[in-house]
């Protein structure tokens, strides 16, 4: 396939206006024969009526042929030149208002603290050994700091179920999703300070399909008790690098039409914890969408670890770890999320991270030198607390934390390992994808 010149538009509309056209035609002989039938019991009306017909459909085919010579006998070089559409200079397009900015932007030329691109050029990408740590370096807190400052610490089971990586859809669905949400709803009645989080609507749709009214009520409980919750609402967690924005729209319009028609929830913090990269797109669609927050991780190791160092990451033992954790952000409010992909599909897996982290919350929080709160939450919980802490309206961004601009690409877990690759990996897949999106949102259209 070449590319989609100025003259394959123009035949593309010539041709629509052929097909429109003989379409009437139809209908006019279809009229001719009719009135004949009149005509042949002489009725003169029906015969006046008839001439009028006849030079209307001379006078119309007379356009078609016209259109038909005209596009045919264009010269068979001047039909195949690769001539792009002309372009319109970003900078020229005409903006509505008087101030000359385009209507799409919030906010443009907001001054923003962390500039990806300047970052990454300033940034050694040497890869010094980080001690424990691996990808980072010994971090040390001061002792004194939580006697002052209370840890508030959220731990929040999760299970990320992609509808597509190892298994079939319909495999995944029988082998591990449905235990995850029946379990969700026995093991969130029996624990009721267990909290957990989930995301995509195409699992849950299914699910949902399949249970009685009994367990839907039951669902619909622990969603205003708040003990579970479903975030961003799409379809699936979708990728961000290869991804057109129209799929990233419509995977969300799809999930979240389901979530508000079924259950009358709709999500306020979006949750990307295994795209391999991040853009600011989403964040930008997030935010048009009426999304208040948005929790991202797969992020360079790199430059986590720059952002940490400056602290602009808003993001007994385990308490030390959690301490030292808490150093790389602003916050004295912390986001520990327990799970992974397809995880929480048997019983025994809620027993046991219930009853082992329980017991060291139960311990923790009856300490008070310890100054730390720590309990089972979800997004909602964490954000709630850390907008509470910085004393500022649920979804208003703290004066304090830093803006940052550009995206998240390209990831690296470890060493040199980039993941790049998925980038033009089966490019048949990729092409099949947008030629569906285009006719889909022709369809729509
Ligand atoms: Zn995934």
């Amino acid at each position: 396939m070449g590319r989609v010149t100025s003259d394959d538009v123009l035949n593309a509309g010539k041709l629509s206006k052929l097909e429109n056209d003989l379409t009437k035609n139809e209908k006019i002989l279809k009229e001719i024969k009719d009135t004949v039938k009149f005509v042949s019991q002489g009725d003169k009306e029906s015969l006046k009526k008839l001439n009028d017909i006849v030079r209307d459909a001379d006078s119309k085919l007379n356009q078609a042929k016209e259109a038909v010579k005209e596009l045919f006998q264009k010269p068979a070089e001047k039909i195949q030149a690769e001539q792009p559409i002309a372009r319109i200079p970003v900078h020229n397009v005409a903006v509505s208002g008087s101030n000359q900015v385009c209507t799409l932007a919030d906010a443009p030329n907001i001054k923003t603290d962390v500039q990806m691109l300047k970052l990454v050029d300033l940034m050694t990408f040497e890869n010094p050994d980080g001690g424990v740590w691996k990808q980072g370096w010994n971090v040390n807190y001061d002792k004194n700091k939580y006697d002052k400052k209370k840890l508030y610490v959220f731990v929040v089971p999760h299970s990320h179920c992609d509808p597509g990586w190892v298994k079939t859809l319909d495999t995944y669905f029988n082998d591990q999703v449905k235990g995850i949400l029946d379990n969700m709803v026995a093991k969130l009645e029996a624990y009721p300070k267990m909290k957990f989080m989930y995301a995509e609507v195409s699992f849950f749709s299914m699910w949902w399909s399949q249970i009685d009214q009994n367990k839907k009520n039951r669902v619909k409980k622990l969603i205003e008790k708040g003990q579970f919750e479903i975030i961003t609402g799409g379809w699936v967690m979708n990728d961000e690098a290869n991804t057109h924005y129209f799929a990233m729209i419509d995977q969300m319009i799809e999930g979240n039409q389901w979530l508000n028609l079924t259950l009358g929830v709709r999500p306020e913090s979006g949750w990307a914890i295994d795209p391999f990269g991040h853009t600011p797109t989403m964040a930008y669609l997030l935010k048009k969408m009426n999304f208040k927050n948005m929790l991202i991780q797969r992020v360079h190791y790199a430059v986590k670890k720059a952002l940490a160092k400056e602290k602009q990451l808003e993001s007994l033992t385990l308490l030390d770890q959690y301490r030292k954790k808490a150093e790389l952000y602003r916050s004295n409010v912390l986001f520990i999320p327990v799970g992974d992909d397809f995880r929480y599909d048997r019983g025994d897996e809620w027993d046991k991270q219930y009853t082992n982290y329980q017991k060291i919350f139960d311990y923790v929080n009856s300490k008070s030198d310890l100054n730390t709160q720590i309990q089972f939450g979800t997004l909602t919980d964490y954000f709630k607390k850390l907008y509470e802490v910085n004393d500022v309206a649920y979804g208003q961004k703290p004066p304090s934390y830093p803006v940052l601009s550009g995206d998240f690409f390209t990831y690296a877990d470890r060493d040199d390992h980039y993941w790049s690759g998925y980038y033009t990996s089966r490019p048949f897949y990729k092409r099949l994808d947008r030629v569906l999106e285009y006719h889909q949102r022709f369809v729509k259209c």
